[in-house]
C-alpha cells in the first residue's frame, strides 16, 4: 500500500507538508518522497525501511520554499516522478496497485517511450501513469484514460502549475479525502492527516472523479461514478483508527466488530477481554463494553524500539523482533480464561509463536481467538499484494482437508456449512487454542455500515462483484 497527502497553502506549505506525509507512515515501509512547486520543483526521495520518514525528512523540508506540495509513503516504487511533459513540468504520487502494468509498458515501449526508473517490479507504476498521462491531449484527458486502462486501483495526486489534481481510482478501492483550514486545501489517503493541522473535510473524493485544488479552491473537472468497491480492510486492520472513509471512522466500527463477536459469546465464560496490538484493540474494546467483561492487556507493546515503519531486511530478523515486541503480563494472564481479538488470520504463524504460545508460557487457563473478519481466502488483486493464495491459514486447511488444492471452495465461505466448521476446526487445533470464532461477512458488513454492494469484500468472497 502507500498513503499520499497534497497540500495547498497562502504560505509556505513545507511543514505542512512533512506531517501530512508522516502521518501515512504505517502504509508503507519502503519509501517516502515529497516534491515542493515554488519558484521551481524541488523533489526529495529517501528510503525509509531502517528508519523513521520524519528522521529523514527533518531537514530537508527547512530548506524548501513553495505554497503547493505533495507527499508520498509508498511500499513499491520511488516516488514522486518528475516529468518534464508537453503539459509543462509536473510531479505525481500514486496509491494503489496496478495489475496490468507490464501490459501497459509494453503498449508504451511500442510507441517509443521509455522509462528510467529503477523499480523492486519491471517498471515503476508511477512512471508508467506519468507516461500514460503525457500521451494525451490535456491532462485532464490524460488522467482520465490513464485511470480507465488500469486494472487494480489506482489514486493519485499530480502536482503542476496549476494546482494540485487529485484523482480516486475509477471503482474507488483506494480513499481520497479533501480537508480545508483558513489558509489552505489538502487532499489525503487518511483523514488522520488533518486535525492536528487544523484541517477539516469538507468532501470524499467519489470513484473516477477528477478535481483540481488551487488558491481559489476546488474545481470538479471530472464528476464521480456510483461504482464504489472501496476496500472492506481499511476499515479491518489497514487505515489508522483516528480515519474515516466514506464518511466512516475506523475505530467506531472496529468497536463495532468486537460487539458483533461478543454477541455470539453470550454464553461464554471468561475472565479477560484483550486485543492483539494495535488494531486489534478496538475490536477488543467494542468485545468488553457489549460483554460487560473487563478490558486488560495481558500483551503489552513495546513500541519505543519497534515502529511499525522498521522493515529488517531478513526473515529471521523479522521473526526475532515480532517475538520480542509483545511483553506478556504474568499477573494478568495467569489462571484466566482470555478472549484476544485480532484483526485478521493471514498466516497465523505469528498468532501462533508470538501471542499464543506467550499466553500459555504465562499459564493462562483458555484462550479463545476472536477475529474481526471472516477467514481470508484470497490474496488482493487491487491493494495489498504481499499474500498468495497458499500461505493463507484457510486455504492450508482446506488444502489438508481435501487432500489437494480445489479451485471450488464455495461451501468454505458459507459459516453454516460443516465444510466451513471443519476448516475453522483445523486452523483451531493448529494454532493450539481452546475456542475460535471468526466474524461473518455480513456482520462485519453491518459494523461497517455501508451497503454491502459498495464494498471491495475479495479477501473472502473472490470476485463476486466484478469490477467492470
Ligand atoms: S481484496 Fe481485500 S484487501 Fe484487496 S481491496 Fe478488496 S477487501 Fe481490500
Amino acid at each position: 500500500m502507500s498513503g499520499i497527502f497534497g497540500v495547498i497553502s497562502k504560505g509556505d506549505c513545507a511543514e505542512t507538508l512533512l506531517h501530512g506525509t508522516d502521518y501515512h507512515s504505517h502504509l508503507g515501509t519502503e519509501f517516502g518522497g515529497i516534491a515542493i512547486l515554488g519558484e521551481h520543483f524541488t523533489r526529495q526521495i529517501h528510503n525509509i525501511s531502517q528508519s523513521q520518514f520524519k528522521s529523514k525528512f527533518f531537514e530537508d523540508y527547512k530548506k524548501i520554499k513553495g505554497n503547493k506540495g505533495i507527499g508520498v509513503i509508498s511500499d513499491f516504487d520511488e516516488q514522486p516522478i518528475y516529468l518534464n511533459s508537453k503539459f509543462g513540468p509536473f510531479c505525481i504520487v500514486t496509491n494503489g496497485f496496478i495489475s496490468n502494468s507490464e501490459k501497459l509498458a509494453k503498449k508504451l515501449l511500442r510507441k517509443g517511450i521509455s522509462f528510467s526508473e529503477v523499480s523492486r517490479s519491471t517498471v515503476n507504476t508511477t512512471e508508467l501513469v506519468a507516461k500514460y498521462i503525457s500521451q494525451s491531449r490535456n491532462l485532464i484527458s490524460g488522467i482520465e484514460k490513464t485511470l480507465e486502462a488500469i486494472e487494480g486501483s489506482c489514486s493519485l495526486l499530480l502536482l503542476h502549475r496549476d494546482g494540485i489534481y487529485a484523482a480516486r481510482d475509477k471503482f474507488g478501492y483506494t480513499p481520497l479525502a479533501v480537508g480545508k483550514r483558513e489558509d489552505a486545501w489538502a487532499v489525503t489517503t487518511e483523514t488522520s492527516a488533518f486535525p492536528n493541522s487544523g484541517f477539516e473535510v469538507t468532501k470524499y473524493i467519489e470513484p473516477g472523479e477528477i478535481i483540481l485544488i488551487n488558491e481559489n479552491g476546488i474545481t470538479q473537472k471530472k464528476p464521480g461514478t456510483n461504482k464504489n468497491r472501496i476496500c472492506a480492510f481499511l476499515w479491518i486492520y489497514t487505515g489508522f483508527p483516528a480515519s474515516s472513509y466514506e464518511g466512516v471512522n475506523v475505530e467506531m466500527v472496529r468497536e463495532r466488530c468486537g460487539r458483533f463477536l461478543a454477541k455470539r459469546d453470550r454464553n461464554m465464560e471468561i475472565d479477560v477481554v484483550s486485543g492483539v496490538p494495535d488494531s486489534g484493540t478496538a475490536h477488543a474494546l467494542g468485545y468488553a463494553m457489549e460483554s460487560g467483561k473487563p478490558y486488560r492487556r495481558p500483551l503489552v507493546k513495546y513500541t519505543p524500539g519497534y515502529g511499525r515503519s522498521y522493515t529488517p531486511p531478513s526473515q529471521e530478523t523479522r521473526d526475532l523482533i515480532a517475538k520480542m515486541k509483545l511483553i506478556a503480563i504474568k499477573e494478568i494472564i495467569e489462571g484466566n480464561r482470555i478472549v484476544v481479538c485480532e484483526d485478521s488470520i493471514v498466516r497465523g504463524t505469528q498468532l501462533k509463536n508470538f501471542t499464543v504460545n506467550k499466553l500459555w508460557n504465562a499459564k493462562a487457563r483458555e484462550i479463545h481467538i476472536r477475529p474481526a473478519c471472516p477467514p481470508l481466502m484470497f490474496p488482493c488483486k487491487f491493494n495489498l499484494s504481499t499474500r498468495s493464495t497458499h500461505e493463507l491459514a484457510a486455504r492450508r486447511a482446506i488444502c489438508d482437508l481435501e487432500g489437494k488444492d480445489i479451485e471450488d471452495i464455495s461451501e468454505y465461505i458459507d459459516h453454516t456449512s460443516g465444510k466451513y466448521k471443519k476448516m475453522v476446526e483445523w486452523i483451531r487445533k493448529d494454532l493450539g487454542i481452546t475456542t475460535l470464532q471468526y466474524q461473518t461477512v455480513d456482520d462485519m458488513v453491518s459494523a461497517i455500515g455501508l451497503p454491502k454492494e459498495k464494498l471491495c469484500l475479495d479477501c473472502w468472497m473472490g470476485n463476486t462483484q466484478n469490477a467492470t
